[in-house]
């Protein structure tokens, strides 16, 4: 491991300052990424600010009744916590199928969405890999791919994002919260993670030395009838091959509400918006589910290796669904 400037500042403003001074410093929280990536020499800050001392963490309801969540609160306290597991258990649920206990107590809001790629190819220097170096290609396209998205993906990069925290957060239209020497800042999780495009190295639309400082899940996204799901491939931890994470509402045996959020699809956490049109105020049965996810699914571009990904997630979500509509009954 490279050497590094240690420091660990207690209020935010310190934080960005150093951060300022240094063109390849990092935030350290958890470490559980990070100390990885640079223990293999794929990241090398020369300084790294260590966060978990800023009072940043915490969980508390917002004054319009919604629920903020600290930066650098644990995924494990987010995943126990009473007003999350009643309001928005998606998310709990979704916390505790990510990492194993020892991961959860360690990692942060802000390391999860912040996480790298698990593509095996980012993490060997002897394939080209755009992510890790841009301009020298892409690996995966060509190669083996079996767990690469199948949406919205480039033959730049066609990596999946990793986090499930970030599915339901999706799903539940979340508000992440940062803070740069000009002020605080506010960006829908839609728009947090961009397209691929022809810059897979740009993995968010945070400015450099931005601080994730909170997330916010909105009241009017509040859905204690909501699910998280994954399909990995063996039964300890492991990256989703595909996950989904729902909410739904039925009247009258009709749609009323719904949400649908994949992960393992794509670079970002995939919100189905026109898998959500198609089902409102329809029939909530199993073949109007498979009908809407078949919609979202057609812009889908799979390639030999991940094929199978198209039917997984149709039957995945299916099968979240009409769980749903039975917990509704
Ligand atoms: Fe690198 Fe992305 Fe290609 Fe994987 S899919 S080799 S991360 S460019």
């Amino acid at each position: 491991m490279k050497q590094f400037i240690y420091d660990r500042p207690t209020q935010v403003r310190d934080a960005l300052t150093l951060m300022s001074q240094n063109d390849r410093a990092q935030y350290l929280a958890g470490g559980t990424n990070l100390v990885d990536l640079m223990k293999s020499e794929l990241e090398g800050p020369s300084r790294l600010v260590d966060v978990r001392h800023l009072p940043l963490q915490g969980i508390h309801e917002t004054h319009d009744g919604g629920l903020f969540i600290g930066a650098t609160t644990t995924n494990s306290d987010v995943a126990a916590h009473a007003e999350v597991r009643s309001r928005y258990p998606a998310l709990s649920q979704a916390i505790l199928a990510g990492a194993s206990g020892q991961l959860r107590n360690m990692a942060t809001v802000g390391g999860n969405l912040l996480q790298r790629t698990r593509c095996n190819y980012f993490a060997d220097r002897s394939e080209p890999c755009n992510k890790r170096a841009p301009g020298s290609g892409c690996a995966a396209v060509t190669g083996e791919h079996h767990n690469h998205a199948i949406l919205e993906w480039s033959d730049h990069c066609m990596a999946t994002n990793p986090s499930d925290m970030a599915v339901p957060l999706a799903a539940f239209d979340a508000v992440v919260h940062y803070e740069t020497l000009g002020g605080t800042h506010d960006i829908a999780l839609s728009e947090f993670y961009p397209p691929v495009g022809d810059t897979p190295q740009r993995e968010t639309l945070l400015p450099p030395g931005a601080l994730i400082t909170g997330v916010t899940l909105p009241t009017s996204a509040e859905s204690p009838r909501s699910r998280y799901r994954k399909v990995r491939e063996r039964a300890s931890y492991a990256f989703a091959n595909v996950s989904v994470a729902a909410a739904l509402d039925v009247r009258e045996g009709s749609v009323d509400s719904v949400r649908i959020a994949f992960g393992g699809v794509a670079s970002r956490p995939w919100r189905a918006l026109t898998a959500e049109a198609v089902l409102q105020d329809q029939p909530a049965t199993a073949s109007m589910f498979r009908a809407a996810v078949d919609a979202e699914l057609s812009a889908a571009r799979p390639l030999e290796h991940n094929r199978y990904k198209v039917a997984l997630a149709r039957n995945l979500a299916e099968t979240v669904l009409t769980g749903l509509v039975e917990q509704t009954v």
